[in-house]
C-alpha cells in the first residue's frame, strides 16, 4: 500500500484563488479592501522572512497590507501602543504579531491586548474559548489548515479515532479541539504519554506537532490512516541541511491512507489559513456573513 500524499501547496494555491475571488463583494460593499497589519519587533532573520512572506502574500491575493516594525528595544508599552493604534484603525482588519518576542517583551498580554475581531491568529483568549465552547470565532491557523487538509483526505471525520501529538496552544490544543468537533475521539498525547507507539497505532488520523525529527516510527502508523505532519526540524543529511518532520515519512507512506510532505504540506496551509482569517475578520466585522471557502 502506498498513501496518496496531500498537496498543501496546491491546496493553498486553489484557497487562495478562491480568497481573492471573495474580496470583490467586500469592496463592492465598503469601498476598501480587507486590511492586514503584521508587526515585527526586533530583527530575528526566521521572523523577518515570516513577515515578509505573509505581507507578500496579502498583497499578490489582493489585500492591503500595512508591516509595523520596530526595534529589538521597543518596550511594552510601545507595542501595547501600537496594538491600540491598529485595533482603532477602520482600516484593519486583522493584527499578527509575529512570535516569537524578545525576551524582555510579554507575549500573552500582547495577544490579549489584540482585539479579538482582529485576531487572525486567533491566539487570544476569546478565541481559543470560543473554540472550546464550540462557538464560531476566529481559530490558529496552523490547526485550520491541517483540518481543511484532513477534510480533503478523508470521506468522514465522525466517529474517527484522531490523535493529537503535542499539546501547545498555538498547534496541538486548537488542534484537538477542531477533531472534536468534527465528532472524532480525540486523544491528545504530550511529553509524559506512556507508550506513544500503541496510541498512534490506534488512531485514523494522527496529527504531529512536536517538532522532533522522525519520533513518529514509519511502523506505528495505522494501514490506511491520515497521517498530518506539523513539526519541522533541521537534520543534517549527506553532508546537506534537510527539512524533515516529526513523522518518518518513507516509511509512515508505506502504511498511510493519505500523507502530508515537509516540506509542502502543512507549511503552505499555515499562511494561506492566516489570509482566510482575515478575509473572514474583514466580513464580520462589517456584520456581513463569511463566505465558506472550505
Ligand atoms: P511546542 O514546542 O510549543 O510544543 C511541542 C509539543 O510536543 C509539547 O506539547 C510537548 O509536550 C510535545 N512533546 C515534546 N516531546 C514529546 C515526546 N517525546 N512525545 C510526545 N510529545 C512530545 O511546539 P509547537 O506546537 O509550537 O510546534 C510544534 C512543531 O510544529 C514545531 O516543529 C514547529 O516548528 C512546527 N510548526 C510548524 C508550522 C508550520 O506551518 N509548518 C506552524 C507551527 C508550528 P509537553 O507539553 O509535555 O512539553
Amino acid at each position: 500500500m502506498s498513501a496518496r500524499i496531500i498537496d498543501g501547496k496546491a491546496y493553498a494555491a486553489s484557497l487562495g484563488e478562491r480568497i481573492t475571488g471573495a474580496l470583490a463583494p467586500f469592496v463592492e460593499k465598503t469601498g476598501r479592501r480587507p486590511g492586514l497589519a503584521v508587526v515585527l519587533v526586533g530583527a530575528d532573520p526566521a521572523s523577518e522572512v515570516y513577515v515578509r512572506s505573509k505581507a507578500k502574500m496579502a498583497k499578490q491575493l489582493g489585500m492591503e497590507s500595512f508591516e509595523h516594525v520596530l526595534p529589538e528595544t521597543a518596550t511594552q508599552e510601545e507595542l501595547l501602543g501600537l496594538i491600540a493604534d491598529l485595533n482603532a484603525d477602520e482600516a484593519v482588519d486583522g493584527i499578527l504579531v509575529q512570535l516569537p518576542l524578545p525576551g524582555h517583551l510579554d507575549a500573552s498580554s500582547v495577544i490579549s491586548a489584540i482585539e479579538p475581531a482582529k485576531d487572525v491568529d486567533g491566539l487570544h483568549p476569546i478565541n481559543a474559548g470560543l473554540l472550546a465552547s464550540g462557538l464560531p470565532g476566529l481559530v490558529s491557523c496552523t490547526p485550520l489548515g491541517c483540518l481543511m487538509l484532513i477534510k480533503s483526505a478523508r470521506e468522514t471525520l465522525s466517529g474517527a479515532e484522531a490523535i493529537v501529538v503535542g499539546r501547545s496552544i498555538l498547534v496541538g490544543k486548537p488542534m484537538a479541539q477542531l477533531l472534536l468537533a468534527e465528532n472524532a475521539t480525540v486523544t491528545i498525547a504530550h511529553s509524559r504519554t506512556r507508550d506513544l507507539a500503541s496510541r498512534v497505532r490506534q488512531a485514523d488520523i494522527v496529527v504531529a506537532a512536536v517538532g522532533q525529527a522522525e519520533m513518529i516510527k514509519g511502523d506505528w502508523v495505522k494501514p490506511g490512516a491520515t497521517v498530518i505532519d506539523v513539526g519541522t526540524s533541521r537534520l543534517l543529511r549527506d553532508g546537506k541541511k534537510t527539512l524533515v518532520g516529526d513523522v518518518e515519512f518513507d516509511r509512515a507512506a508505506k502504511q498511510a491512507g493519505a500523507i502530508t510532505p515537509v516540506p509542502g504540506g502543512v507549511g503552505p496551509m499555515t499562511i494561506m489559513s492566516l489570509m482566510h482569517n482575515a478575509l473572514v475578520a474583514a466580513y464580520q466585522r462589517k456584520g456581513f456573513p463569511a463566505p465558506a471557502l472550505w
